[in-house]
């Protein structure tokens, strides 16, 4: 689909399906998109469920042999195939060789993690050395934090959006208490403005400028997970460093959905969860990006032993040789078993690139926009018509996969349905439906399908 390069996604629609002579709306369209998909194989690694395995299904309206529309990927990614194997693996190692298993195989536990931590660098654009997967999202926030957080009476803010992630929200809170200052005055919260839902890049550098010198950490999200936001994270980093502030994003909805480039930007310090976009199973092991640049200043507060040198480790010698950059934020061994759905995902993310995936993402994404509006703008001759409004920015240079939607009517019946249809998706009360078409997975006849279903869930959950 090379020729549709730099096209929106509307004339590419319209120029399949007048060449196919059908309507822009057909199945036709979906499925000429599917042929041409260079990266359509790779959803063959992954297990996608039956609509009949999905709790709330009905099969009595629904095909359930068929596999689900599963569009949730945002919020817990599909397995892939060779997770199952890989830690069969492992398991038959640790029953048959047991403690031999920390260093032999093809994967030997003391150092398992040391293996896919280059392909993992290659998702978020990083050096190897400066990735480490370790902990869980929340905990790498706050190594981080403890390392990059240190306030003084002059400079003591921490700016971040006002509706980030609770999680996030509760970190930054903490760590500013653990410092001894107070979050009213030093938890800087930036919000859209009034009637607006997501947050200017011009706003968010103004408020950088007029009150860089009192911030200490920006700390943004690379992809709101709320609204579907990409902020323009060079242009942040570079306002927030040219301030003297240091520079984090937390990646959660932004790695492999998104092209990073943490090294190229000179961010200072990330951090992202794995379970999300890079499906490693709930909980997985999370990752730390520390920039090179930091390699020798910046140094854990909190040690362990799997900061010291792999070469010494062993010897037990209680004189700590710390690894340099955040390889040396590493504090305990590596769960063998997470390690394994890790590799298995990573290996997938390393069939392809980054960039393929994005390009594929913004006609998969472009296309399920071009659907929604024609089917559910607003029309002001039919004003009881449910229509649907689009949160997420309409730039595709603002977003990443994830499109946020919100109805002009309670949305909890229509989601129902939508559930009892095979559809897996995810809903925030009151009106809010958040669609992510993952590149790596989803097709485009996963997103007509989907609008389909959307046609008769409404129907059905306005009666
Ligand atoms: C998913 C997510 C989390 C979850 O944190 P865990 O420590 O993995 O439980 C935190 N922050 C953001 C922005 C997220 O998207």
């Amino acid at each position: 689909m090379d020729e549709f390069v730099g096209l929106n996604p509307r004339e590419v629609v319209q120029r399949v399906s007048s060449s196919l002579g059908c309507s822009p709306t057909s199945a036709q369209v979906a499925a000429y998109f599917d042929k041409h998909d260079k990266l359509r194989h790779l959803r063959d690694q992954f297990l996608v469920p039956k609509i009949a395995d999905l709790p709330p299904s009905d099969v009595s309206l629904v095909d359930g042999t068929k596999e689900c529309i599963y569009l949730v990927g945002n919020s817990l990614g599909l397995q892939p195939k060779m997770a199952q194997k890989y830690l069969e693996e492992e398991l038959e190692k640790w029953a048959k060789m047991g403690v031999h298993g920390h260093t032999l195989g093809s994967r030997p536990w003391a150092w398992a993690e040391d293996n896919i931590e280059g392909l993992m660098a290659n998702v978020v654009g990083a050096k190897s050395e400066e990735v480490a997967l370790m902990n869980g999202l929340t905990v790498n926030l706050h190594l981080l934090m403890l390392a990059f957080y240190k306030p003084t009476a002059a400079r003591h803010k921490i700016l971040l959006e006002n509706k980030a992630f609770p999680s996030d929200h509760y970190a930054v809170e903490s760590q500013i208490r653990l410092r001894g200052f107070d979050p009213q005055q030093s938890m800087l919260l930036l919000s859209p403005r009034p009637g607006e839902e997501t947050l200017r890049t011009e706003d968010i550098l103004e408020v950088i400028e007029k009150e860089g010198d009192s911030i200490a950490v920006v700390m943004f999200s690379g992809v709101q997970y709320y609204t579907g936001q990409l902020f323009n994270m060079t242009a942040i980093t570079e306002a927030g460093q040219r301030k003297g502030c240091y520079v984090g994003f937390d990646c959660a909805h932004a790695a492999g959905n998104v092209e990073l480039k943490l090294h190229d930007w000179g961010v200072d310090f990330a951090c992202w969860c794995s379970y999300k976009y890079i499906n490693s199973g709930a909980g997985g092991l999370a990752g730390a990006f520390i920039h090179k640049k930091h390699k020798h200043t910046i140094k854990p507060a909190l040690t362990g032993w799997w900061g010291h040198d792999l070469k010494t480790r062993f010897q037990m010698s209680n004189e700590l040789e710390l690894q340099p950059g955040v390889k040396g934020f590493r504090l305990s061994n590596q769960p063998i078993l997470l390690v394994c759905p890790l590799q298995a995902s990573l290996e997938v993310f390393n069939m392809t690139s980054m960039q393929a995936l994005r390009r594929k993402s913004l006609l998969l994404t472009g296309y399920l926009e071009y659907l929604i509006q024609h089917y559910y703008s607003e029309d002001p001759t039919r004003p009881q018509k449910p229509h649907v409004h689009i949160m997420t920015p309409s730039d595709p240079q603002q977003r990443g996969c994830q499109l946020s939607l919100s109805f002009s009517i309670p949305i909890r019946r229509v989601f129902q349905e939508l559930e009892r249809r095979g559809v897996a998706c995810d809903m925030r009360e009151p009106s809010v439906l958040r669609i992510a078409p993952v590149p790596l997975y989803n097709s485009f006849s996963d997103v007509h399908r989907f609008i389909e279903t959307l046609g008769a869930a409404l129907a059905a959950g306005s009666q």
